[in-house]
């Protein structure tokens, strides 16, 4: 039975102590920052700044052209020096904003405060859609559209679950200032206009969770929902059935539910509260590749290869990078590419010698699928360049949670073979 039709026991190794309590690390770049222009894959944006132009923490530098508006602004005090291809972490060269930086750093307000009490709903969306605030869970989707309309809603989830092994830096950030996430929390109780807001923690997080609870003291409607340690625990599907015990088709609104990470309700309370836009970010830099995991605290567009340096290199010369966690993340070909709003870990594993062997149509994968396909049968499709037949097993389903290739005892990546069977998938009907 699948995970997604069955208990959902999936209890794989965290690795959470390498960063979890550690100090965490504050890096500025040293020269230049290498803002992406781009807001999820939506790379048509209009820059705002001449050449030259100076610039400050929190100067709007350019905002998309055609599709959801969502602007970008500067992270550091500096100038604009052009533009530059670079490689991204979506594995797509694509331009970035250098901004060279200047020898003081100063922060000006990106947008005005607001008091979320006393403003209107339109108001407390066109604000969180003016401070650029995207879903900082990894997809990049800008924040406001979930709270525009929000007719038939009956809660928010504040997914705080941070499933995917190695990644704390939800739970450094959020313990930096647990106040601060409960304002994000009021603000988008709010904004969804319901009665509750669950914030999910892992049940092995009890410091997380007692220090949350502290904090929701006369919070009507605020409480926080304790969830099992099993993976993928964190995806939107399982959290609802998990915290309101409903299934949804498409979308979690089908639930009545609204889910928004950790860190955006941060983020939506600095831009409430100081008038902020995303300028820097908590990235957890770990794994057995990496001398000394750290979270660290970086302004967006920070190269990653400082980060790495911060954390004293890496263990060896043969290392696998990967942007994001080591389960749904994209393994990347050098430490170059940068920092982005939607960045929220580099995982640094050493490299083992490929020893994939032949499918043993053992059926692992297809048991732990919890999105209910069988991946094998895909990965086949793949191999036999069989479009409809990697339609007609609904890859188009997958959510890319790397489980498949995780259970493999051959050593296959059937994730990646998946991934490919997506592509093709959406290509083919685009074209039709
Ligand atoms: S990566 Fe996709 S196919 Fe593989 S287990 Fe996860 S959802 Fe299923
Ligand atoms: S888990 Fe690996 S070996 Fe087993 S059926 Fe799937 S692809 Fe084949």
């Amino acid at each position: 039975m699948s995970l997604f039709l069955g208990p959902m026991h999936h209890f794989i190794p965290g690795h959470k102590d390498l960063t979890g309590k550690k100090e965490i690390l504050h890096v500025s770049p040293s020269k230049e920052v290498y803002i992406p222009l781009a807001a999820g894959a939506n790379t048509d944006l209009e820059v705002l700044v001449q050449e030259g132009d100076k610039v400050e923490i929190g100067t709007k530098l350019a905002i998309t052209r055609s599709g959801f508006f969502v602007p970008i602004y500067s992270s550091v005090s500096g100038f604009y020096r052009g533009l530059k291809k670079r490689m991204s972490a979506s594995l797509k060269p694509i331009d970035h904003m250098v901004i060279e930086l200047s020898d003081s750093q100063n922060k000006i307000q990106a947008l005005k405060p607001l008091d979320y009490r006393s403003a209107s709903h339109e108001e407390c969306v066109e604000q969180i859609k003016q401070a650029g605030i995207v879903g900082l869970g990894g997809a990049g989707f800008p924040a406001y559209i979930k709270y525009q309309k929000t007719e038939g809603m009956e809660c928010v989830i504040i997914n705080a679950v941070e499933c995917e092994p190695y990644i704390t830096a939800d739970y450094a950030h959020t313990m930096q200032n647990v106040s601060r996430l409960v304002l994000g929390c009021e603000i988008l109780k709010k904004m969804a206009n319901v009665s509750n807001v669950y914030i999910a923690i892992k049940k092995t997080h009890p410091d997380w969770i007692q220090a949350v609870q502290s904090h929701l003291q006369s919070k009507d409607g605020i409480s926080v929902r304790s969830v099992p340690d099993v993976y993928p625990m964190g995806w939107e599907r399982v959290l609802v059935r998990e915290i309101l015990h409903k299934e949804y088709d498409r979308l979690p609104g089908e639930a009545g539910a609204i889910i928004s990470n950790a860190s955006t309700a941060m983020a939506v309370a600095d831009a409430f509260e100081d008038g902020d836009a995303i300028y820097q970010k908590t990235v957890t830099v770990s794994g057995d590749g990496i001398k000394e995991p750290h979270n660290i605290v970086c302004p967006v567009g920070t190269p990653v290869a400082e980060l790495i340096s911060a954390c004293q290199g890496y263990t060896s010369d043969s290392v696998r990078l990967i942007a994001g966690g080591p389960m749904m993340g994209k393994t990347i070909v050098n430490d170059q590419f940068v920092v982005d709003r939607a960045t929220n870990a580099i995982t640094v594993l050493k490299h083992v010698e490929d020893d994939e062997i032949a499918c043993l149509r053992c059926g692992r994968c297809s048991d732990h699928c919890p999105s209910g396909l069988q991946p094998v049968r895909i990965s086949m499709a793949v191999k036999m360049g069989n479009a409809e037949e990697m339609e007609q097993r609904g890859a188009l389903s997958c959510i890319e949670c790397g489980l498949c290739t995780y259970v493999c005892p051959s050593h296959i990546d059937v994730t990646e073979n998946v991934r490919k069977a997506k592509r093709i998938v959406s290509l083919k009907k685009k074209k039709a």
